[in-house]
């Protein structure tokens, strides 16, 4: 089932378009990897999905909905959920008030502590740090908190943009995992990487992005085996 759905969305900061006649879709429980150098698109697709920035042409499904013109918090009650780029964690308040923050709005109690459970065992370092000081945190717990935060809405589809930025090689591979075992657990993801080999290697299917424009599609599978693809984006040539 198709859950998300961009048809012919165009992007424009003033007079400049950064997103042109772009078209792809997300179907339910999928892992879906948004790939491109910087510049390309790819936060500017997110936030155009989450409702931060307003397409200027095109429309936007979500679950059969037009969301198109839907503000950014009905969204989000809607189901979808964005962990931002550069974390974006409230950095003076503790790791709880973090994830409170992401439930904000719910009033199902028994769910919200189901999500309290699920966050924590997904990342065991967040439970052992519940009073600390959420900038006080280094960037990898930083940026697991932006995603429990994340979570903490019960998204039916969670944007990750960048997870992996800055972050030292073992921190790294344990966010993939941690990135598909959310999706085993049932959430669909569209994920934005410039770490394009595990981006792909965990993907359902991939879209290349270039200039405000989808290049390459496919499975992330066939998206790896393409040349030329692995000469741009997976460093070999
Ligand atoms: P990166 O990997 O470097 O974050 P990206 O693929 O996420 O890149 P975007 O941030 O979506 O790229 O930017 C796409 C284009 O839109 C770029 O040319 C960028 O300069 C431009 N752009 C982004 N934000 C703004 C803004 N607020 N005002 C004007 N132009 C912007």
């Amino acid at each position: 089932m198709t859950l998300l759905e961009l048809k012919n969305v165009s992007v424009a900061y003033g007079r400049i378009e950064a997103i042109h006649d772009m078209s792809f879709s997300v179907d339910e429980g999928e892992i879906v990897s948004l790939i491109g150098a910087n510049g390309a698109g790819k936060s500017t697709t997110m936030k155009t999905i989450s409702g931060l920035l307003n397409p200027s042409k095109g429309t936007i499904t979500f679950d059969g909905t037009d969301i198109t013109k839907m503000k950014a918090h009905i969204r989000v009650v809607q189901g979808i959920s964005q962990a931002p780029e550069g974390r974006g964690i409230f950095p003076g308040m503790t790791v709880l008030e973090n994830l409170d923050m992401g439930a904000f709005g719910r009033k199902d109690r028994s769910g919200m502590s189901a999500d309290f459970d699920r966050v924590f065992s997904l990342f065991p370092r967040l439970a052992e740090r519940k009073t600390q000081v959420g900038g006080t945190m280094s960037g990898g717990e930083q940026q697991m908190l932006a995603i429990g935060r994340a979570l903490m809405s019960a998204p039916r589809l969670l944007l990750l943009d960048e997870p992996s930025m800055g972050l030292a090689p073992q921190f790294i591979k344990q966010i993939f995992s941690i990135i598909s075992e959310i999706n085993a657990q049932g959430t669909t993801i569209l994920l934005v990487e410039q770490n394009a080999n595990q981006a792909l290697a965990r993907a359902n299917r991939g879209f290349v992005l270039e200039t405000g424009s989808i290049t390459h599609s496919g499975t992330g599978r066939e998206l790896l085996a393409n040349p030329a693809i692995k000469e741009a984006y997976l460093g070999v040539g």
